[in-house]
């Protein structure tokens, strides 16, 4: 595409975590309370002030302490002498041609995740990242050749969602009508990383995102995705809520292997069956199944008539997802034509089937191209191969 892009670097103060402080951002209700308690705040009322800094730091997207104003000022210098608000540093942002923004942003230790907003008509959606790189190796997908750095921290996971509302001014202002649009109506964990492999600390993110006196997501408005990580996928249900995502990818073992290795340790069967039993699962509720269109490779009209067959019973809507190339992808997008034929056997079958539209895609922002450029790290063939067979956690 030749569209144009714009690319700040932006040069906002840097915001280091400073030795000896607590970051708020990312700490759960219970976390929040004891780190008060221990900084001097008296028990009996810590819960209370764990109300007051949380709507400070999550409805009002406050982040100076002084600016607390129903706190008496000795209590606001304590705060400040323990604790810090502080959010992932914005190195880049880059806005597409489509509107899609895609921020680059370094967190504790150097690296570098990314964000994407993308806005719709009438909603927007962030994609958010769960990890620096994957463990996994799917061979469609761009984040799937960087190593695996670390998983990232409650912090940065609600950090994403606050430095994308503070791009978009989105924070609300005192004594301003309340406004019920938002700009950030949903969140998707599409970013990098296998979420399932980061449970605690996407469950823990979630729990301040969607907790109804900060950020105040409901739990219908975020969607997991996963590659298939079996013996999370109840869990999800039980201690996240959110909607299900499932990397389905292809309806034979054989295929399904060579494009999303975890298949080797949990096939398609396995996964068939969680999802089967996934709790709250019913028409309003239903699992996404998503599908990567793959020129030649899982594109076929048996591949379509395969794919109702296994899901049937569950209640699913089919997600189809055009390849987005990369440099050095194996793999072409089948053409429009395949998509909707496609497309057409699985609606014929009873199933909602929506094309994704690719968002985005000038700045590498689309679905699988996400990788860090520091990240020099890449997989060698043996780490691919070796990742691919034990994938024990
Ligand atoms: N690790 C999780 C979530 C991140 S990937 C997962 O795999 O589900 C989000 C979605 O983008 C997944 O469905 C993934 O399979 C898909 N994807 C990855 N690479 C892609 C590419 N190059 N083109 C289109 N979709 C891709
Ligand atoms: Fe990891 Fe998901 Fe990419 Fe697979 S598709 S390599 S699980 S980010």
């Amino acid at each position: 595409m030749s569209a144009p892009i714009t690319q700040d670097v932006l040069t906002l103060p840097r915001k280091l975590p400073e030795g000896g402080l607590t970051n708020i951002v990312g700490l759960t209700r219970d976390q929040l309370q004891a780190a008060l308690i221990a900084a001097g705040t008296p028990a009996r009322q810590a819960r209370m002030r764990v109300g007051q800094v949380w709507q400070w730091v999550y409805h009002w997207g406050v982040r100076d302490f002084a600016q607390m104003t129903n706190l008496a000022k000795d209590y606001r210098a304590l705060l400040a002498r323990h604790f810090e608000i502080a959010l992932p540093e914005v190195v880049t942002r880059q806005v597409s041609a489509d509107g899609t923004r895609k921020y680059l942003l370094r967190i504790a230790g150097g690296h570098e995740v990314e964000t994407v907003y993308i806005p719709e008509e009438g909603r927007g959606t962030l994609c958010v990242s769960s990890q620096v790189g994957c463990t996994l190796t799917c061979s469609f997908c761009h984040t799937g050749t960087q190593k695996l750095v670390r998983n990232l921290t409650p912090g940065e996971i609600v950090g994403q969602l606050m430095v994308a509302r503070d791009d978009l001014g989105e924070w609300p202002q005192p004594g301003a009508p309340k406004d019920e649009t938002r700009l950030v109506s949903n969140l998707v964990l599409m970013g990098m990383g296998e979420p399932l492999y980061n449970f605690e600390g996407v469950r823990d993110a979630m729990k301040v995102v969607m907790d109804g006196e900060g950020l105040s997501l409901s739990r219908r408005r975020i969607t997991l995705s996963t590659s298939g990580v079996v013996p999370e996928i109840a869990r999800t249900a039980e201690e996240i809520g959110c909607l299900l995502a499932v990397s389905f990818h292809a309806t034979t073992d054989d295929v399904r292997d060579r494009l999303v290795p975890i298949n080797r340790r949990w096939n398609i069967k396995t996964l068939l069956d969680a999802l089967r039993d996934y709790p709250r699962l019913s028409n309003s509720e239903r699992i996404t199944f998503e599908y990567v269109m793959l020129d030649g490779v899982n594109d076929s009209d048996a591949d379509a008539r395969r794919l109702v067959q296994l899901i049937r019973g569950i209640p699913a809507k089919i997600n189809l997802i055009p390849f987005n190339e990369w440099p050095g992808a194996p793999y072409q997008r089948s053409s429009r034509e395949r998509i909707e034929a496609f497309a057409d056997i699985i609606y014929k079958a009873g199933y909602a089937s929506p094309i994704r539209t690719p968002r985005g895609e000038d700045i590498m922002a689309a679905c699988g191209q996400l990788k860090s450029a520091t990240e020099r790290g890449r997989k060698s063939k043996a780490e691919i191969a070796a990742d691919s067979r034990l994938q024990t956690h």
